[in-house]
């Protein structure tokens, strides 16, 4: 898309109207004159501290451009969750449902990761906020491209720096790529502690490859997955993160 038509997204009344504003708190006018720049491409960078709240951001990334996938999303899907949470989950990408309803993890692997967290007692809700490393779906479901990785890993960074995690749980491998740039195989790497950016950073296998392999036997998919979750809830009360 051109420049020129990106900014467009933002000239809504045209003439000499006032142009509509994001209903985003001010913080600066240079700041205000980069938000209506940000989305138009990826080579516009985002600096840390760009966004002073995750509705911030949010706002932006329904805007946004900077990668393909703004073409074809129904709706851009940003983090939810506690915003104040301790722990911070990262996918892949939005599937259809998330792509239809807007939110992360609504769909079987939502449901699934909630099973997961639920038998350490922890919720979706109270305990974890839930992202994902691009945040417009990839048609069918693909794997994001590294560029589109690239251009929306400002905004993973951003929601990373506002919500603060002690620990953040990497689903699948490229979430653990996108984060770290790790890219050794998730079966290979699952269920070890590595640090990032001074963060306890744990790759844990994506729910949907856990529906894809149900079976509970030791040693299987679905039994590590118990095996690294329990793992997780020693490490959070060990830093005394949550009362469980
Ligand atoms: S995936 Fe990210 S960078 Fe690409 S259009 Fe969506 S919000 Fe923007």
């Amino acid at each position: 898309m051109a420049n020129e038509d990106q900014l467009s997204l933002f000239d809504l009344a045209g003439g000499d109207a006032p142009k509509p504003q994001p209903e985003v708190d001010r913080v600066s006018d240079s700041l205000e004159e980069d938000r209506h720049l940000i989305p138009t491409s990826a080579k516009i960078p985002i600096p840390p501290g760009t966004y002073g709240s995750i509705n911030e951001l949010a706002e932006h990334c329904r805007q946004c451009h900077r990668c393909g996938l703004g073409a074809t999303r129904t709706n851009a899907v940003v983090g939810r969750g506690n915003r104040k949470a301790s722990v911070v989950i990262v996918g892949e990408g939005p599937g259809q449902h998330e792509d239809e309803r807007g939110l992360p993890f609504v769909g079987r692997s939502g449901e699934l990761l909630e099973k997961i967290l639920a038998s350490v007692k922890l919720s979706t809700e109270e305990d974890v906020y839930i992202c994902n490393t691009v945040n417009c779906r990839p048609p069918d479901n693909r794997t994001p491209t590294p560029d589109e990785i690239a251009a929306c890993k400002p905004y993973l960074l951003e929601q990373i720096r506002l919500i603060d995690p002690k620990i953040i749980l990497m689903t699948g491998a490229t979430a653990v790529k996108a984060i770290t740039g790790d890219k050794r195989g998730i079966t290979k790497i699952r269920g070890t502690w590595m640090q990032w950016e001074g963060r306890w950073c744990m790759p844990i296998f994506h729910p949907a490859y856990l529906l894809r392999n149900p079976s509970k036997e030791p040693g299987k998919p679905k039994w590590l997955m118990w095996q690294d979750i329990q793992t997780v809830r020693q490490k959070l009360d060990e830093l005394k993160l949550t009362n469980g």
